[in-house]
């Protein structure tokens, strides 16, 4: 993995479902360190692409590099998590019965299926990371708290700690804002501004305030293709964006 430089890549992808074009030479490079948005209207490719990148959808053609060589294309869903990038979806799937801390203790040590029985004890520096990430995120005050009775917000970071605790390089986040009050949606900018530069974080988000709010570069996606990329203001005077939104 780079310090500097592009993280992550698509070159000339392309993918058909049933002879719908969902992903029409796709060409986009996300250097280290950013935080990226992704938007577009419905049905624009946003998904595809979060499920290409992370090994869910394999594409037609086209290529999708990881640092300077790494081919992501042909790697398993699995073995891209452990090459470091790490997926957040919009439905938060915390376990519920476990505590905030137990959350994060699981995403670390993997296995759910027999974590309950087999629990190793967290070294020192496990530990020291737990108690790292439990304050990026927040929630340090209610580590002990059962996880279901959190938050829809808070939950959400939860969610966003239980990637971390897999130490990935990129973050790929989608639609952190929906459901959120527009504190939560404060914090979350917070949250996501503080991740960047020393991760690569990607976001999909329909929620047009929210993505001025953290946005250093826009990218706007259109039937499959980048329409659009830049600053937020750049984008937004961008006359076949405003087109596109219009005509939603
Ligand atoms: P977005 O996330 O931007 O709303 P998607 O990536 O979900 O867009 O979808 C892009 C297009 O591809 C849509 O028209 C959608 O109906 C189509 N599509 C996505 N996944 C499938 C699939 N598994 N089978 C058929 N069509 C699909």
């Amino acid at each position: 993995i780079t310090d500097r430089g592009v993280i992550l890549s698509l070159e000339g992808v392309n993918k058909s479902f049933d002879g719908f074009k969902a992903i029409n030479d796709l060409n986009m490079a996300i250097d280290a360190g950013e935080l990226r948005c992704i938007i577009g209207p419905n049905g624009a490719g946003k998904t595809t692409m979060m499920d290409i990148i992370t090994g869910k959808t394999v594409p037609d053609t086209g290529r999708v590099r990881f640092g300077q060589t790494m081919n992501l294309l042909g790697m398993s869903e699995p073995e891209i998590a452990q090459a470091g990038i790490g997926r957040k979806f919009q439905k938060p799937t915390v376990f519920e019965a476990l505590t905030v801390a137990e959350n994060l203790e699981l995403a670390m040590q993997g296995d759910k299926s027999v974590w309950s029985t087999f629990r190793a004890k967290l070294s020192g520096s496990q530990q020291d990371y737990l108690g790292e990430v439990l304050e990026t995120i927040g929630l340090q005050d209610g580590a002990k708290g059962r996880s279901g009775s959190l938050s829809h917000g808070q939950k959400q970071w939860l969610e966003i700690g239980m990637l971390l605790m897999q130490r990935p390089h990129v973050l790929l986040v989608d639609e952190p804002a929906a459901g959120m009050t527009h504190q939560e949606m404060d914090k979350t900018t917070e949250l996501l501004t503080s991740l960047a530069g020393d991760h690569t974080v990607v976001v999909v988000e329909h929620d047009m305030d929210f993505v001025r709010s953290i946005a250093q570069r826009v990218t706007v996606l259109h039937q499959g293709h980048v329409l659009a990329e830049g600053s937020m203001d750049d984008v937004q005077q961008d006359q076949r964006v405003i087109e596109v939104y219009l005509g939603e």
